[in-house]
């Protein structure tokens, strides 16, 4: 089959004979129609993180199925799916975060394009019960970018955003997470980073879980414009912030650096003037360290700052005080467990996400997949590229 090959770093190779993947007797044989360029394409191919070559990259897929395995169920010959980046490797949920619950934090995870082999090739085989069907009314060429840049935004949102003390004081804690009842409907989300990640979470934030304002904030102007069509209340340019305020916030350090942080986090919130500036959430996607503490300095009392975006180094200041005095929680997030696919889809198939606005580039083929890379680093792509598979 034709398949875009890693064989080491910056060595992606496009072949027309790559052996055809191995069918289990639970699985489908999916034929990979589109798949969405992901960062951590770009950061395979640079060999930052490590894999074993040959690889074919590509991790957020939808397709058609081609074929069924003998004890493959739920799915007929013909039907459109997408498939989560990362599923379960336990085959009885016997692992402890399998029987927690937690199918995105198997301690035997499947990662697809880079454990094993991905969707940027002709065919791929995948179980049938982490095969998601979607209506065939979405357009393959959006669905795509489900499995991870709308999956992982979307748990986050829906599972990681309430603080603890609300869910102990519930008398149905179950309502909170519910989407007609989510406990972010009607509250304020800060979102930080409009890249691959945070467009989606503020598309999200804004129409499926209703927050009342989604502040957008980024370093870029046309990213910010993006955020407003994807449905941001408001945006801030921190750098147009510190220019502004004559602050060199990239010589500066111990207290001036504080003050400086401090002074953005309220510059941010001050866009909530008619709600006492209060801060609900607060969604770090921009992947860069220093973003933590002013997350962390924006966020109100009591409430939630959960890490979406991998940094790519830890942050220096852990701003410990501040996280006992202001009685935060701070979530972590991985990936979408088996359980919210569903959901996801269907939020996708009531048209209540913006798939065609969030996709942004749709002209790559396989064959230029190492140009959409280029170009994804170069920062020539505002929201999701996909690429055609033909
Ligand atoms: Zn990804
Ligand atoms: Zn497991």
């Amino acid at each position: 089959m034709k398949a875009a090959v890693l064989y080491g770093k910056e060595e992606l190779n496009i072949v027309t004979d790559f052996e055809n993947p191995i069918m289990n007797e639970s699985d489908v044989l999916i034929q990979s129609k589109y798949t969405g360029l992901c960062s951590t394409d770009r950061t395979l191919y640079r060999g930052y993180v490590p894999f074993k070559p040959p690889l074919i990259i590509g991790h957020e897929i939808a397709g058609v199925i081609k074929e069924l395995g003998k004890s493959a169920s739920g799915l007929e010959v013909g039907d459109h799916v997408i498939i989560p980046p990362v599923y379960p490797g336990c085959q009885n949920e016997n692992c402890l975060a399998c029987r927690e619950g937690l199918t995105n934090r198997c301690k035997n995870s499947v990662f697809i394009g880079h454990g094993v082999n991905g969707g940027n090739a002709e065919l791929i085989s995948v179980p049938s019960r982490y095969t998601f069907k979607i209506n065939d009314k979405v357009p393959l060429d959006e669905a795509c970018i489900i499995p991870d840049a709308i999956s992982t935004p979307f748990h986050a949102l829906k599972s990681r955003s309430v603080p603890l003390h609300i869910i102990q004081n519930s008398s149905n804690s179950n309502k909170l997470f519910d989407y007609k009842s989510h406990w972010l409907n009607g509250k304020n989300v800060v979102v930080f980073g409009v890249g691959g990640v945070g467009g989606p979470t503020v598309n999200l934030a804004a129409k499926y879980f209703k927050a009342k304002n989604v502040v957008a904030v980024d370093v870029l102007d046309n990213k910010l414009k993006f955020a407003k069509d994807l449905g941001a209340t408001y945006t801030v340019n921190s750098n147009t912030y510190f220019e502004e305020n004559n602050i060199p916030i990239k010589e500066i350090s111990g207290r001036d650096k504080a003050k400086a942080i401090s002074g953005l986090a309220r510059h941010i919130s001050s866009n909530l003037a008619e709600d006492k500036f209060q801060v609900d959430c607060v969604l770090d996607c921009s992947g860069v360290p220093d973003t933590f503490p002013v997350a962390i300095e924006t966020v109100s009392k009591n409430r939630v700052v959960i890490q979406v975006g991998w940094p790519p180094k830890p942050v220096r200041e852990f701003l410990n005080q501040k996280i006992m005095d202001k009685y935060l929680t701070i979530n972590g997030t991985w990936a979408c467990p088996m359980n919210e696919m569903a959901e996801n889809v269907k939020a996708v198939e009531d048209g209540i996400i913006d798939l065609d606005l969030l996709v942004t580039n749709k002209d790559y083929t396989l064959d230029r997949l190492e140009n959409a890379i280029f170009d994804l680093e170069a920062g020539k792509i505002l929201g999701r590229a996909t690429i055609n598979i033909k």
